[in-house]
Formats: structure tokens, sequence, C-alpha cells
């Protein structure tokens, strides 16, 4: 593949989804910077908890860390053909500095809008839940477990709903959004790097149209 496929798209418009079945079915590996900033939870210390707050907040972490963050897991030994960025670049800074590190590693860069009406990713968010063992993403309305609350694959593990899935949290994560990521929506359009699929409707078809994109 050679190159950096970067999904681009507000809270909630299925980035994690298709990455995740991208990973699964095309051994591409999806780098999303909220899981990693998740997985901080565990740690006890200074910058973990003050990570969990931004993220809580509905704000983004420093472009610095997660620059850092991005580079060493890039560097390891499964991203040398390529990579899928779930949930990165969301400012201008880091989109010029992802534009370093991918002349370094050298790959191209292909950004994919994942379009979704504002009025549907209020309900997808606010009924997201997540098994904690494999990461399959439901929704309480739309895909919900076989089982109330509890993962079809791992029936002794309860879902998880993100501490930043609630209506509070998630209408500051659209403002910033729209504040900081969707301009680079533009950015990489006028450099002829975009395109866009639809991110209604079936889960199949959206993951038919972006792959036919990769
Ligand atoms: P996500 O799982 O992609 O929705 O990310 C959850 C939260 O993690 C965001 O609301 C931010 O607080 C933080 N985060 C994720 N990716 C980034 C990023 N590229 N830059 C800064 N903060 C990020």
């Amino acid at each position: 593949m050679d190159k950096i496929i970067v999904l681009i798209g507000a809270p909630g418009a299925g980035k994690g989804t298709q990455a995740r079945l991208l990973q699964e079915r095309e051994g591409i590996p999806q780098i999303s910077t909220g899981d990693m900033f998740r997985e901080m939870k565990t740690l006890d210390t200074p910058l973990a908890r003050e990570v969990q707050e931004i993220m809580k907040s509905g704000k983004l972490i420093s472009d610095d860390i997660t620059y850092k963050i991005v580079r060493d897991r890039t560097s390891r030994d499964d991203c040398r053909s390529g990579y899928i960025l779930d949930g990165y670049p969301r400012t201008a800074v880091q989109a010029a500095q992802l534009e370093d590190l991918a002349s370094e590693q050298g790959f191209e860069i292909r950004a994919i809008e994942v379009d979704v009406p504002r009025g549907e990713l209020l309900k997808r968010l606010t009924g997201r839940r997540n098994c904690p063992v494999c990461g399959e993403i439901y929704n309480i309305y739309s895909k919900p477990p076989k089982t109330d609350n509890v993962c079809d694959l791992h029936p002794d593990t309860q879902l998880n709903h993100r501490a930043d899935d609630n209506e509070e949290s998630v209408s500051a994560r659209l403002e910033t959004y729209d504040e900081q990521t969707k301009p680079l929506i533009e950015y990489y359009e006028n450099s002829g790097r975009l395109s866009r699929v639809d991110g209604t409707g079936d889960v199949e078809a959206i993951y038919a149209e972006l792959k036919s994109l990769i």
C-alpha cells in the first residue's frame, strides 16, 4: 500500500468502526489516537490524569504530545507498508507535523472524509457502547448486542459507555471538530488528496466504498 490513509470525520461518523474492519480484513494497522489516550487511563501518572480530564472536556490534547505518540506507534514494524490514521490529524499544526512524518517514512497521504449529517451524530454517540476486551463497537439504537449490555463475543463482559459520550462532552467535541478539524478537509482537498464517502447507511456498503478508494 505504501501510504497513510487519514480518516476525517466528526465524532460518531464511524471512522473507528471502518478502520477496525480495514485492519481486520486487509491487515492495515489502525492507529487511533483516541484509543491510545484512553489506554493511558490505567496509568496513574499526572500526565495520564490530565489526558483523561481533557478528553472528558471535549478539548484536544496538545499537538506535541499527540505527535509523539503517533510517531512512536507508527515507527513500529507493522506500519512499514502504511497505516490508517483514525482521529489524527485534528489541527492544522498536526497536519503539518504529519507531512514531515510522511516524507520521513516515505509515504504519501490520502485523506478520506466520512460524511454524516449532524442530526444523526448525536444519536450515534449517546447510544454508543464498546467491549473493553475486543473493542467491538455497538449502538443501543442501531446495533444492539444480542443480550442487553453484554458483548456478543465475550459473554462475561459488560459493555462500556465512554466517559466522553455524554451529551455535554459530545457537544463540546462537535464544537472542537467544527473549529479545529473541519478546516483540514479543505486543506487536503486543495492539495488534491481528498476523497469522500457517505457515512450514512449500511456499515458493509460504506466499507465497500472505502475499500475501493484504498
Ligand atoms: P476519539 O476517540 O477519536 O473521539 O478521541 C477522543 C478524545 O481523545 C478527543 O476528544 C481528544 O480529547 C483526544 N484526542 C484524540 N485524538 C486526538 C488528536 N489527534 N489530537 C488531540 N487530541 C486527541
